[in-house]
């Protein structure tokens, strides 16, 4: 068999920063604190958890006191931030810098629709850590939306201000927003109502469908590498799927089975964003070592 590592899957450089962040201050300190999965991969969790990396939830958070406190790349709600103080817990704060900036943006936009009694829309998954953090913004008043039937949380008539969670698929923001407009339309009979479009997703997984596209069709078989709980591994999946019946979603190398592979396949590996590479070598090696 032919098997080939996707050059553009793996970590983005979001993660990567939250990962070397906790790495360094490992190497300083036996211990470390970090608020929620440093990433939505089991195996790189374990791996960090290892080295002493102690994963806590945010209502162990509010207990903790007079500590130092990792925050990962998802981003915060300010209440977060509000905690560390009243707590006196020092904040590492690896949040990823495009989420910084789109939670200044919904900052703002919220202070601005308010006077115009107008609604910020997040279209992303409700209970996601990053839209936890956004909404935060809008000191949780938001409207989150995550397909066609949650429109119906929208009051047409007011205008509406559009985020994305960096993470969606830029195609399926686009439809949204244009069943949105449809809705506009058909429930006032207006299309000139403040209707603000953001465009918020993150280049670092929108460009790499484009790739994926191609390297999915360029193998008899895709083995996707990913954490079940990883919204953009999901996203990736699909992407590889819709371009080759013959792709499967695996998260650790015994998941692999004997009956999916043929001895003249070219097999393509690839993952999300919060893949690590040495999770893709090491399923290179077990399909290697797979007795076909
Ligand atoms: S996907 Fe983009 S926004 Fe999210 S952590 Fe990575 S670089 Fe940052």
């Amino acid at each position: 068999m032919n098997i080939e590592i996707d050059n553009n899957s793996g970590f983005c450089f979001g993660v990567v920063k939250a990962i070397e962040t906790a790495e360094s201050e490992l190497k300083k300190n036996k211990t470390l604190y970090c608020l929620g999965d440093i990433v939505h991969n089991d195996a790189e969790v374990k791996r960090l958890e290892n080295k002493g990396l102690i994963t806590i939830s945010h209502e162990e958070f509010r207990k903790l006191k007079n500590t130092k406190i990792l925050l990962r790349a998802h981003g915060e709600p300010p209440e977060t931030y509000e905690i560390a103080k009243k707590n006196n817990i020092e904040l590492i704060d690896a949040s990823c810098p495009i989420v910084l900036n789109l939670q200044k943006k919904i900052d703002k936009a919220y202070i601005d629709f308010s006077s115009v009694h107008g609604q910020i829309i997040i279209f992303g998954k409700e209970g996601h850590a990053e839209v936890i953090g956004l909404l935060g913004h809008t000191e949780n008043k938001g409207i989150v939306i995550s397909n066609e039937k949650d429109l119906k949380k929208i009051d047409f008539s007011k205008p509406i201000n559009i985020f994305s969670q960096t993470t969606k698929s830029r195609s399926s923001y686009h439809i949204i927003i244009e069943k949105i407009k449809e809705r506009m339309i058909r429930e006032t009979g207006n299309d000139e109502i403040n209707f603000i479009i953001n465009d918020s997703t993150c280049r670092a997984v929108s460009n790499r469908d484009i790739f994926l596209k191609d390297f999915a069709k360029k193998h008899n078989i895709i083995i996707f590498v990913s954490g079940k709980k990883s919204s953009n591994g999901k996203v990736l999946y699909e992407v590889c799927r819709k371009q080759n019946k013959r792709s499967y979603f695996v998260s650790e190398t015994y998941e692999l089975k004997k009956e999916w592979f043929k001895k003249e396949d070219s097999v393509g590996i690839c993952g999300a964003t919060s893949t690590p590479t040495w999770l893709m070598q090491k399923m290179k090696s077990a399909i290697k070592n797979i007795n076909l």
